[in-house]
């Protein structure tokens, strides 16, 4: 395992530091490169690569593997989504996350007040100066633009990993991770939006890239980390990085970005019980939550699927009150059946072509979901 390390200067002087591996195979194949890291309250990915990195040394594999595990280390520093190196970092001291005030910044440039570009996953090969552009042109050009299939791990505040995927083409892998739902984000972004690792790396013919979301902010979720393993393993499978066999425990859905069919509000404040977990299948018919009262404990109203689809988007909120949005009954669509060997593309040339010629992906009619209309609600990673 090659170690590379380069270190870049804030504009205060602060020298900070990262660290990439390469890890060459025995044979000739793809080159896969794994980010995470950047934006610093996401740590599942920072964590569990170096172990995995010591587990594919031991491993015969073909091809290449860029690994770097913690792309933004001073905002991982300050468990903040960026680092804001001309404010005045004392402010975090006073900084504490609740998801009752999710987008609050401590210096008023939140994702909801503001497009700041301290945000390192907006700067990729954008011009801009500050030491998260400096870490990025490095990075494209050291690691992401020789990748085959760049994967960049983040976290959300969710009940289970997802997918961000800005490309029908990237279906092709994205359905062998097991990772059990990829939300279609398939409108061109703004300008601010187009610095995304994601769009940049996969809007390029022959080369995938699309990001997972485990599923906790500021804080470590270990139970994740064999997930995100396993994703990647299969991943390698799928490429013809390593031989084996892909079958999930789970299927994988595709979840068009404008989640078609119910998304319930509450009507009433109260304790919610939900019935089923994210991604779960519901038919038309079945109760998937109610709210019941604090003083009579009576319900007060249930959730009954008007059809059938996939439970997803569920409250973190332990409790109710009219408004808030509780789940969704989503018509979505399977990308990858479970408990049944997948079919693995037999052999990519590093150029997105199996030996046939057959250009995998969007060309070849890979395509799950039309293109869907610009969410106003989508926040991309
Ligand atoms: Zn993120």
């Amino acid at each position: 395992m090659k170690t590379v390390r380069k270190e870049f200067t804030d504009c205060n002087g602060r020298k900070i530091t990262v660290t990439y591996w390469t890890l060459r195979g025995r044979r000739s194949g793809p080159t896969l490169t794994l980010i995470a890291g950047q934006h610093g309250m996401e740590h599942s990915g920072p964590c569990f690569l170096p172990e995995l990195a010591e587990e594919l040394e031991q491993t015969d594999f073909a091809g290449t593997i860029h690994i770097c595990p913690c792309a933004n280390p001073a905002a991982l520093e300050l468990d903040y989504e960026f680092y804001p190196e001309q404010e005045n970092l004392d402010m975090i001291k006073d900084y504490y996350y609740s998801y009752f005030r999710h987008y609050y910044c401590p210096w008023g440039l939140g994702r909801m007040e503001a497009m700041t570009l301290y945000n390192m996953n907006r700067t990729w090969n954008q011009p801009g100066n500050g030491v998260a552009f400096d870490i990025t042109r490095w990075l494209w050009r050291e690691i992401v633009k020789p990748a085959f299939l760049t994967l960049d791990l983040h976290c959300a505040q969710n009940r289970k990993p997802f997918i961000f995927n800005d490309f029908p083409k990237n279906n092709e892998w994205v359905r062998f991770t097991g990772i059990e739902s990829s939300v279609q984000c398939f409108h061109k972004p703004d300008a601010y939006a187009a610095g995304n690792l994601n769009y940049q790396a996969s809007n390029r013919p022959g080369h995938y890239s699309f990001c997972i979301e485990f599923s906790i902010q500021h804080g470590l979720k270990e139970e994740e980390y064999p997930i995100g393993k396993t994703a990647v393993k299969n991943l390698m499978v799928a490429l013809g990085m390593t031989k084996g066999t892909v079958v999930l425990k789970r299927p994988v859905w595709a979840v068009p970005e404008d989640q078609p069919g119910t998304c319930w509000k509450a009507k009433h404040a109260g304790h919610v019980r939900f019935f089923f977990d994210t991604c779960d299948e519901a038919k038309a018919g079945d109760r998937i939550f109610e709210v019941r009262d604090f003083q009579t404990l009576e319900v007060l109203e249930t959730g009954i699927a008007p059809h059938d689809g996939i439970v997803y988007g569920l409250s973190l909120h332990p409790t109710a009150k009219p408004d808030l949005p509780l789940c969704s009954v989503v018509k979505a669509e399977k990308l990858a059946e479970a408990g049944i060997p997948l079919e693995v593309p037999r052999k990519t040339n590093g150029r997105g072509l199996t030996p046939s010629g057959r250009r995998v992906g969007a060309a070849a009619g890979f395509n799950v979901f039309p293109a869907v209309r610009k969410n106003a609600g989508g926040i991309p990673d």
